[in-house]
């Protein structure tokens, strides 16, 4: 036990880590190119930020936070970004400065699940949020974003698929018709369900088990119930999706999980990962800010699972570069060239260029096998003949070619860059 991770957790080791520095660094770069700075919140927060934010009707919220009380305070670790991102912009008083506010972030997240591929209890976000605008261009923008990302990527076979789950208006109407159809099958829910029938009956049509599923089948759908406004708007968001070329298909079974979500609601889904096959979830949330006792402040924004999309990247075959060059390997032999040695590696990584050099302190024969391993492209051979004679053999691995240069700085950083 001492040596296994936690259940639902996974270590990543260097073989995986360097993918996992790849798709940050595009995401970071594509969230640049749209005008997004990184926020960093903290990896817990107090408990009823959650509670508030994502709602308690919520299987987040009823079954998979991990808290804790410290003190006098209840503790909940991150379970998603949103409503701690709300929770900063609100804290820092930035909707007091010109809008809209454009974040994204980048974070561990956790949630109590039965752990299955793709789905974890430590797993990892994307996500972008804006804040302070009403009009669907925003919500264009980051499904382009989100879109732009996935392209980057090379990934092709996602589907984006969109809804609009209303405001508090029109859901009013279309709640008493959900009631309506699921009352004589009420008995048939299960427990979490019979709780959101009074409380939330939306989040029903989102219920992961099999009867609840049946039972929501050809039950009375959002879109059929849209006020003029929130129909508008969803119009509104399809021209600006066609006008950005991106395609999509409409989805009127999608309710995103949260309760604070309002009009646009999207995925980016997949069937070639198994059952897990949302990769990316988003849409527009304008009541969170009061919920969460701030002003009214608007906002839509996306979490994408890193661990689903690394899957995806695996099932269509993308490889991801391993981009570590290695410039040199300076080999040594003997107590003063080992000093030397040293004392060049150290010039040399000063100049940005890639060095190893062996701790193991092997023989010659050794460290060229070492050489090789790493990929280094030089290997620089500094023995007692060679420290004599102010000279060094370097090596071209490629082709085995070997010349001899002064032992200067210049001289060498020319002949391995
Ligand atoms: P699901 O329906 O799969 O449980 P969700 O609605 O709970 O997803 P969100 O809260 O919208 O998911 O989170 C955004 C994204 O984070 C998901 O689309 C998914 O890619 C990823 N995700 C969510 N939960 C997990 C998990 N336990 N392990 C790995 N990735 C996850
Ligand atoms: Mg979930």
């Amino acid at each position: 036990m001492l040596t296994m991770a936690p259940k639902g957790t996974k270590d990543m080791m260097p073989e995986e880590a360097y993918k996992w520095q790849y798709i940050e660094k595009v995401f970071a770069d594509v969230c640049a190119r749209y005008g997004f700075s990184e926020v960093r919140t903290p990896v817990f927060e107090h408990t009823e930020l959650f509670i508030r934010g994502v709602g308690d009707t919520t299987d987040i919220v009823q079954k998979e936070m991990y808290t804790w009380e410290q003190g006098k305070r209840s503790l909940t670790l991150r379970p998603e970004g949103t409503s701690p991102v709300m929770r900063s912009y609100i804290e820092h008083k930035k909707y007091a400065e010109p809008q809209p506010a454009k974040y994204y972030y980048n974070i561990p997240c956790f949630r109590y699940e039965k752990p299955q591929s793709g789905r974890l209890r430590q797993f990892h976000q994307f996500g972008v949020e804006v804040f302070g605008a009403k009009s669907m261009m925003a919500d264009a923008e980051i499904i382009s974003l989100a879109y732009e990302f996935l392209r980057e990527l090379g990934i092709k076979n996602l589907t984006l698929e969109i809804n609009s789950v209303g405001c508090p208006d029109c859901r009013k109407e279309h709640r008493a018709a959900l009631k309506e159809f699921l009352k004589p099958n009420y008995d048939k829910l299960c427990d979490t369900c019979k709780d959101r029938y009074e409380r939330n009956p939306m989040r029903i049509i989102d219920c992961k088990s099999p009867e609840c599923q049946k039972l929501v089948e050809g039950a009375p759908m959002m879109l059929d119930y849209l006020c003029d406004d929130c129909k508008k708007d969803f119009d509104e968001l399809q021209e600006n999706l066609k006008a950005a070329g991106i395609p999509f298909v409409v989805n009127p079974g999608i309710v995103r999980g949260l309760d604070y979500y309002t009009k646009t609601a999207f995925e980016f889904v997949t069937d070639t990962i198994g059952a897990q096959g949302t990769v990316c979830g988003g849409g527009r949330y304008d009541h969170l800010g009061e919920e969460l006792g701030g002003p009214e402040i608007p906002g839509v924004g996306f979490g994408l699972g890193k661990e689903r999309l690394l899957l995806v990247m695996e099932a269509s075959g993308i490889e991801i570069p391993e981009n570590k060059p290695v410039n040199a390997l300076i080999a040594y032999m003997g107590e003063e060239p080992k000093r030397a040695a040293i004392k060049l590696a150290a010039e040399l990584r000063r100049k940005g260029l890639a060095i190893e050099i062996d701790c193991m302190e092997r023989n010659f024969k050794g460290q060229f096998k070492l050489a090789d391993r790493v990929g280094a492209e030089n290997t620089v051979i500094i023995g007692e003949d060679e420290l004599a004679s102010g000279k060094v053999s370097v090596k071209k691995m490629a082709t085995s070619q070997q010349i001899e240069i002064p032992f200067t700085l210049e001289d060498i950083a020319e002949a391995i860059k």
